[in-house]
């Protein structure tokens, strides 16, 4: 297909190497009260056609979709107006970023231009939101600014904002009115008495509140808030900082009242904790959650509403599908220089091309799903995957810098979390440091597999009792996941393996560089 400048559909695919051909699922549900997850094969079907709409291509509302969509985040909100034990603003919120400096902090003219220049040149970037590196209700004129210049030149791009939700019921009108459609909440707490181990104070009315009295304001302004979003069909999804010894098993209570209140997704996060980040919980030594400890808690949440996993804890300036980050590429600089054409018509001629891609990926699913049908076992196991995000196995295992994990059991295939590495290869020689900590990561998983490996950490992979699987190179990885599982549980029918419960795994918590 001809997409005019003399490009086609094959070229923007080789011009976008990281495009996902897709899985199967989606966090979504008809209203946002229903149960699914977000590994679930939960689709078009399942949804209004309103909702459908508003999540079909949204990377962070949709699983499915993240495999193909892309998002970026602009950075024109510096200020906030409360603060988080696990945040430290001299570096990104590690909440809604990965712990590394904001690079650039733009004018909204400047984010408008930036965004038009990255949704020219990718054209799956579907969505913006705008989370910080502050709050962007507590810079309301900039964030405000930004989301209508964008609107007035890329009408299609959906529009995003995250917020503590202290400012939240004041801006509902305007909300509204500019067509953000998908607002984010952080809600750490229902209990003040837990929010006061959080949040040492805020800043409301003019005036510095700290404590429990800081606590119970700032829970009742995100509820209300939250309240007032779902009541006007906004699909709000609420971020919980899973924060062991603090708020974990207070989270289930927060999980059922925002369910309650209508949010559509709930995603808790790990919190993000190492001295060198310079924050409360860093230099006080409170922990990051184990892999099992936070895939744990979801799986318990998981039963009251969708539950987001594939959550990257992005950049305030992240640009590119999730799990990567292109900003470097659109620097304001490079931007200035761009020379840049919107192009409606090759936007959507490209994502009508992912969505056939999209199709072909739950077709073979399906199919594959179809040889477990009638086999009923407990068994079930984690496969990690190295993937540079096509829905296939398209990865070398060196170069893989994150590792996709998906569970399988008779009942199917989902994607349940990802975990962040070192990659294993540095300048062609692989580094046996660097292999220690991608065992560590993925101990819990039964196989690993990628397009290709080395002799070496094979060995080493072997030796931790993770089989390193390549028969599957440029396969898709659901599909495969299935044959694995079906011969993997085959061979314990027979009695030739023993399967045996793996270990935990650990969260990257360290400071990352991408
Ligand atoms: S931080 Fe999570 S929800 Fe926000 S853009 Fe990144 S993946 Fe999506």
């Amino acid at each position: 297909m001809d997409l005019g400048n003399g490009k086609n559909v094959a070229q923007l695919v080789v011009m976008q190497p990281s495009l996902s051909s897709g899985q199967q699922s989606s966090c979504a549900s008809k209203s946002g009260k229903g149960k699914s997850n977000c590994g679930s094969a939960a689709g078009q079907g399942d949804l209004s056609p309103e909702v459908w709409e508003k999540v079909k291509n949204h990377p962070c509302y949709s699983e499915e979709a993240h495999h193909h969509y892309a998002r970026m985040h602009v950075a024109v909100a510096p200020a906030c107006n409360i603060q988080c034990n696990y945040c430290n603003r001299k570096y990104d919120c590690s909440n809604e970023s990965r712990p590394g400096v904001v690079s650039e902090r733009l004018t909204p003219e400047q984010a408008a231009r930036k965004v038009i220049a990255v949704a020219s040149s990718i054209p799956q970037m579907t969505v913006l939101g705008i989370a910080g590196p502050g709050d962007p209700l507590a810079n309301p004129d900039k964030t405000f600014k930004t989301f209508e210049l964008v609107t007035q030149t890329a009408p299609d791009i959906k529009l995003c904002l995250s917020t503590n939700g202290l400012m939240l019921p004041d801006y509902i009108d305007q909300i509204q009115a500019l067509n953000i459609d998908h607002v984010t909440i952080t809600i750490n707490m229902i209990d003040p008495e837990i929010g006061a181990k959080i949040y040492p104070w805020i800043y409301y009315n003019k005036k510095r509140h700290e404590g429990l009295e800081a606590a119970k304001i700032l829970s009742e302004r995100q509820l209300l808030g939250l309240e007032m979003l779902t009541a006007r069909g906004i699909l709000c999804k609420v971020n919980s900082v899973m924060i062991p010894g603090v708020n974990d098993l207070h989270l289930v209570e927060v999980n059922k009242a925002v369910k309650s209140r209508g949010a559509f997704l709930h995603n808790i996060m790990p919190l993000i904790s190492a001295p060198e980040h310079g924050t409360v919980f860093g230099l006080n030594g409170t922990r990051g959650p184990t892999a099992q400890e936070l895939k744990a808690l979801q799986d318990s949440c998981e039963g009251e509403m969708n539950m987001m996993r594939h959550c990257r804890q992005c950049r305030a300036d992240a640009v590119g599908l999730l799990g990567e980050d292109r900003s470097n590429e659109f620097t304001t600089e490079k931007v200035m220089e761009m020379d840049v054409h919107y192009d409606l018509a090759i936007r959507q001629a490209y994502q009508e091309h992912v969505e056939k891609q999209r199709a072909e990926v739950v077709v073979a699913r399906n199919a594959e799903l179809e040889t477990l049908a009638g086999n009923r076992s407990n068994i079930s196991i984690l496969i990690a995957v190295a993937t540079k995000g096509s829905g296939r196995i398209n990865e070398h295992f060196g170069h893989a810098k994150e590792f996709q994990v998906y569970e399988v059991n008779t009942s199917g295939v989902k994607f349940v979390g990802h975990r962040r590495v070192d990659n294993y290869c540095q300048g062609g020689f692989g580094e046996e440091e660097r292999l220690e900590t991608v065992v560590r990561a993925i101990k819990d998983c039964v196989a690993v597999f990628m397009s290709r490996i080395g002799h070496c950490p094979r060995e080493g992979l072997l030796k931790a009792g993770i089989e390193p699987v390549d028969r599957f190179a440029l396969e898709f990885i659901e599909q495969t996941a299935i044959t694995y599982f079906r011969e993997y549980l085959e061979s314990v029918q027979r009695g030739e393996i023993e399967h045996i419960q793996r270990g935990d795994a650990a969260i990257r918590q360290g400071a990352l560089t991408i």
